[in-house]
């Protein structure tokens, strides 16, 4: 279903730990909000458990509570990006997958998935946002137990919103037309590993990192969102996690702005689920990954009917 672009579009990211934002899509809201988008970060946990990244930062933040130094760091990173509104679900960090915190009776991954599903719905309701941004299911990639947690709620909270019979206290329903996922390509990161190698540096993707990339290829259902102009918003907005990430980083700021652009200046993602003309949701996803040849030829021709505009 086309959105209606008579009243101002909204779109709402939904983001598991402050910094999040700053790594996945930051380009991508930039660009939107400037087209006059109103942009909606969702952050689930104040990032309790994040370790302190950058070591010249040791210092600064010493004496003070983790979870207000990364408060004031989303902050100044939502603005860097252009979110017109920050949302924060109070939820506590997991922690790195396998650390002990992982067991902490608060921690957001053993939260009951109910309260959260229906925390989102009710944020989905008041903001109504036409477009939602989350995580893929990369359990296979990156099993933080809240980007799993994020992924299996969101996608949850999408399909409910809508549905008067569900969370009745939750707000008036409200049902936004596309889920995507933001997504890191494996073709991206072989497009990056070999300007390092041109420009004679050492590439942070080591071996490993190449092989799971290859791996990755074949995602033909990708939308490559056009962010030229907007690249340096990310490191920017990276920056702005003062205690995260290390200014020296060679994975974060290995290569210029204007060789990133030359690879191609993109963010890429998934397309998951869609509303049809009737308003029903059609999950694009499943359709792909059917072994009908049907589905997966419906799925394309959705995908191409959007490509390359979140909002298409
Ligand atoms: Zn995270």
């Amino acid at each position: 279903m086309k959105i209606d672009r008579s009243e101002q579009i909204r779109l709402m990211a939904i983001h598991a730990h402050p910094d999040d934002e700053s790594s996945k899509g930051a380009a991508t809201i930039a660009r939107y909000h400037h087209e006059g988008v109103h942009t909606t970060l969702v952050c689930c946990t104040g990032g309790e458990e994040g370790d302190i990244l950058n070591p010249k930062a040791r210092n600064l933040v010493a004496n003070k509570d983790i979870a207000a130094v990364r408060r004031e760091e989303l902050d100044n990173a939502a603005k860097i990006i252009g979110y017109d509104e920050l949302i924060l679900l109070g939820f506590r960090d997991s922690g790195m997958p396998g650390s002990d915190t992982n067991n902490h009776p608060e921690a957001f991954s053993h939260v009951p998935i109910e309260e959260t599903i229906e925390k989102l719905v009710a944020v989905i309701r008041k903001n109504r946002p036409h477009i939602i941004i989350t995580y893929a299911d990369e359990r296979d990639r990156y099993p933080h137990p809240d980007h799993i947690r994020v992924h299996e709620a969101s996608v949850v909270a999408f399909d409910h919103a809508g549905d008067p019979k569900k969370y009745p206290d939750a707000g008036k329903p409200w049902q936004p037309s596309r889920l995507y996922y933001v997504f890191f390509s494996g073709q991206r990161i072989l497009e990056l590993h070999k300007k390092f190698l041109e420009a004679g540096k050492e590439s942070p993707f080591g071996k490993e990192w190449i092989e799971r990339a290859s791996s990755w290829m074949g995602n033909d259902h990708i939308i490559r969102v056009d962010v030229t102009g907007y690249t340096h918003i990310r490191r920017e907005a990276l920056l702005a996690h003062v205690t995260q990430i290390d200014p020296e980083s060679s994975f974060w700021f290995g290569l210029p702005d204007d060789v990133i652009d030359s690879v191609a200046p993109v963010d890429d993602y998934l397309l998951a689920k869609i509303t049809d003309e009737h308003g029903n949701i059609v999950d694009v996803e499943r359709l792909y990954g059917s072994n009908n040849p049907d589905d997966r030829k419906k799925a394309k021709a959705i995908l191409n009917a959007v490509q390359g505009d979140l909002i298409g």
